[in-house]
């Protein structure tokens, strides 16, 4: 094995912290069967849809076939997973695309069916699930009020927002109704992947490059940082979004982003950029966590935790889309220090998530 692969630690079995892992897939039935027929009618105008469901939900291969059994799994397989791999709780969450390439008027209709479902399966185990509520973003009175539904009648703890919705970003501000309950409900928006928009996907597809290789973190990225220049959270200071995969790398970016968009801000290049009230740095700080989904690799989780801060990074298995038991000891035998370890697999996810 390479320096960059060392190899995996075994998993600390006791650990002093619980592993909450906090970006976590499911998938009803129903919807699968949804997907299918419309994989065969092909009426939806979105390339990454085909590319993505047309693999997994086609059963073709093995990978596929345990993929599908995992996702729609909320009780015996998905438990015994967790427990091989030494998960405490999950924080579960309709896979992308959701309801989102469905109608306005019927995604709400299906996103109010599965928050139900996926609040009967937490009830039946408590101690194991929290989860986040599904919603319609074209639809933005309705998004609001059924985030306002999941949480305050069904126990919800924020939302799941899978980036684009029929190549729409939701930073203009007819959609911000969600956003509006979200802070007043005091709850996170999970800003979760989806396969590039339709006006952007056609350079990934040949190469490959359009899922969870590449093309996820240009679009969900892309979609955070919309949200950020827009005002959003000069609107809405007290909004939390959440980013995986440490952050679909824009922390990385921090610097250059910090720099580029506080020149271009008050240059008056761009008819819709101007200043905000504070530097994109302090926003990606302040109304942002991050989780490690995907990334089992210590160097850019202790990258987050250094420009970021402690207290906003979270662990995530991003199960079953990259199910890697091992990765779990990997993290733990992280060269940080024991508080930070437990801020990373517990503590935050507890307080962001309100777990007792
Ligand atoms: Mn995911």
């Amino acid at each position: 094995m390479s320096e960059r692969y060392p190899a995996m630690p075994a998993r600390n079995p006791a650990p002093p912290y619980k592993r909450i892992a906090t970006e976590e897939a499911w998938l009803p039935p129903e919807l699968m069967d949804r997907y299918k027929k419309e994989l065969e009618a092909k009426n939806i105008q979105d390339p990454g849809f085909y590319s993505l469901w047309g693999f997994f939900a086609s059963g073709s291969t093995p990978k596929a076939r345990a993929h599908s059994s995992r996702i729609q799994s909320l009780g015996e397989e998905r438990i015994a997973d967790m427990d091989g791999s030494g998960i405490d709780m999950q924080v579960l969450a309709l896979s992308s695309p959701g309801v989102q390439i469905f109608d306005p008027v019927e995604a709400s209709a299906l996103a109010r069916e599965y928050n139900d479902q996926l609040a009967e399966g937490i009830a039946r185990h408590p101690d194991r699930f929290v989860g986040l509520a599904a919603f319609s973003p074209l639809d933005p009175d309705n998004a609001a009020k059924e985030l306002e539904r999941g949480v305050k009648q069904l126990g919800l703890r924020g939302g799941i927002l899978n980036s684009h919705t029929l190549g729409t970003y939701l930073d203009d501000p007819k959609y911000w109704a969600l956003f509006e309950a979200a802070e007043a409900l005091d709850v996170p928006i999970y800003l979760h992947p989806n396969t590039p928009s339709p006006q952007m996907i056609d350079p990934f597809l040949p190469r490959g490059l359009d899922a969870a290789v590449y093309g996820f973190a240009c679009e969900t990225g892309l979609h955070a940082l919309r949200l950020v220049v827009s005002g959003l959270f000069d609107r809405f200071p007290k909004l939390q979004i959440i980013l995986g995969h440490c952050g679909e790398a824009l922390p990385y970016w921090l610097y250059r982003i910090d720099f580029m968009h506080g020149h271009i801000s008050v240059t008056g290049r761009y008819p819709n950029v101007g200043p905000l009230k504070r530097r994109a740095w302090d926003y990606l700080c302040d109304n942002f966590y991050y989780t490690s989904s995907g990334v089992g690799w210590a160097p850019p989780i202790q990258y987050v935790q250094d420009v970021i801060g402690v207290d906003r990074m979270m662990y995530a298995m991003d199960y079953p889309w990259q199910f890697v038991a091992d990765e779990v000891g990997a993290l733990d035998a992280m060269n940080i220090s024991d508080a930070a370890r437990k801020a990373f697999f517990e503590d935050n996810a507890r307080r962001v998530f309100k777990i007792t």
